[in-house]
Parts: structure tokens; C-alpha cells; sequence
């Protein structure tokens, strides 16, 4: 076993746990997305995480959001 093998190892296994606490990250309890808003820091409730998993704001602050955008 020469050191570019054990280097190659340990940058194999860094990817696997990287990936797996990605997995782990995106199967939080209460579903896919993020738990708290990006505006406010006020819980996601879990339904609105599973219906929308890219929201990363509450319901409120994402009105308040796509009102100021239009
Ligand atoms: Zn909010």
C-alpha cells in the first residue's frame, strides 16, 4: 500500500460521509427543505416543507418576498 492509495481511500471515504450527511440533512425530521426561515429564523412548519422543499422562507415572509419582487 503506497501513500497515493491511502490518500485516494481517505478522500473516498470524505465523499461518502459528505454525501451521507447531505442524505441525512434532506431527510430531517418533518421532510425535505429547510426547518427555519431565511428571513425571519422562524420554523418551517413541516407541512410547507413537504409541499414546497426548496422553500426557504415561511408563509408569511414569502408573500412579503414575492410582493416586493413583482
Ligand atoms: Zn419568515
Amino acid at each position: 500500500m503506497d501513500e497515493k492509495f491511502l490518500e485516494q481511500a481517505s478522500n473516498l471515504e470524505q465523499a461518502r460521509r459528505d454525501e451521507a450527511l447531505r442524505l441525512f440533512r434532506e431527510r430531517a425530521p418533518g421532510g425535505p427543505g429547510r426547518a427555519d426561515c431565511e428571513d425571519c429564523g422562524e420554523n418551517i412548519p413541516p407541512a410547507r416543507r413537504v409541499a414546497a422543499p426548496s422553500a426557504i422562507r415561511c408563509i408569511a415572509c414569502q408573500t412579503t418576498f414575492e410582493r416586493i419582487r413583482k
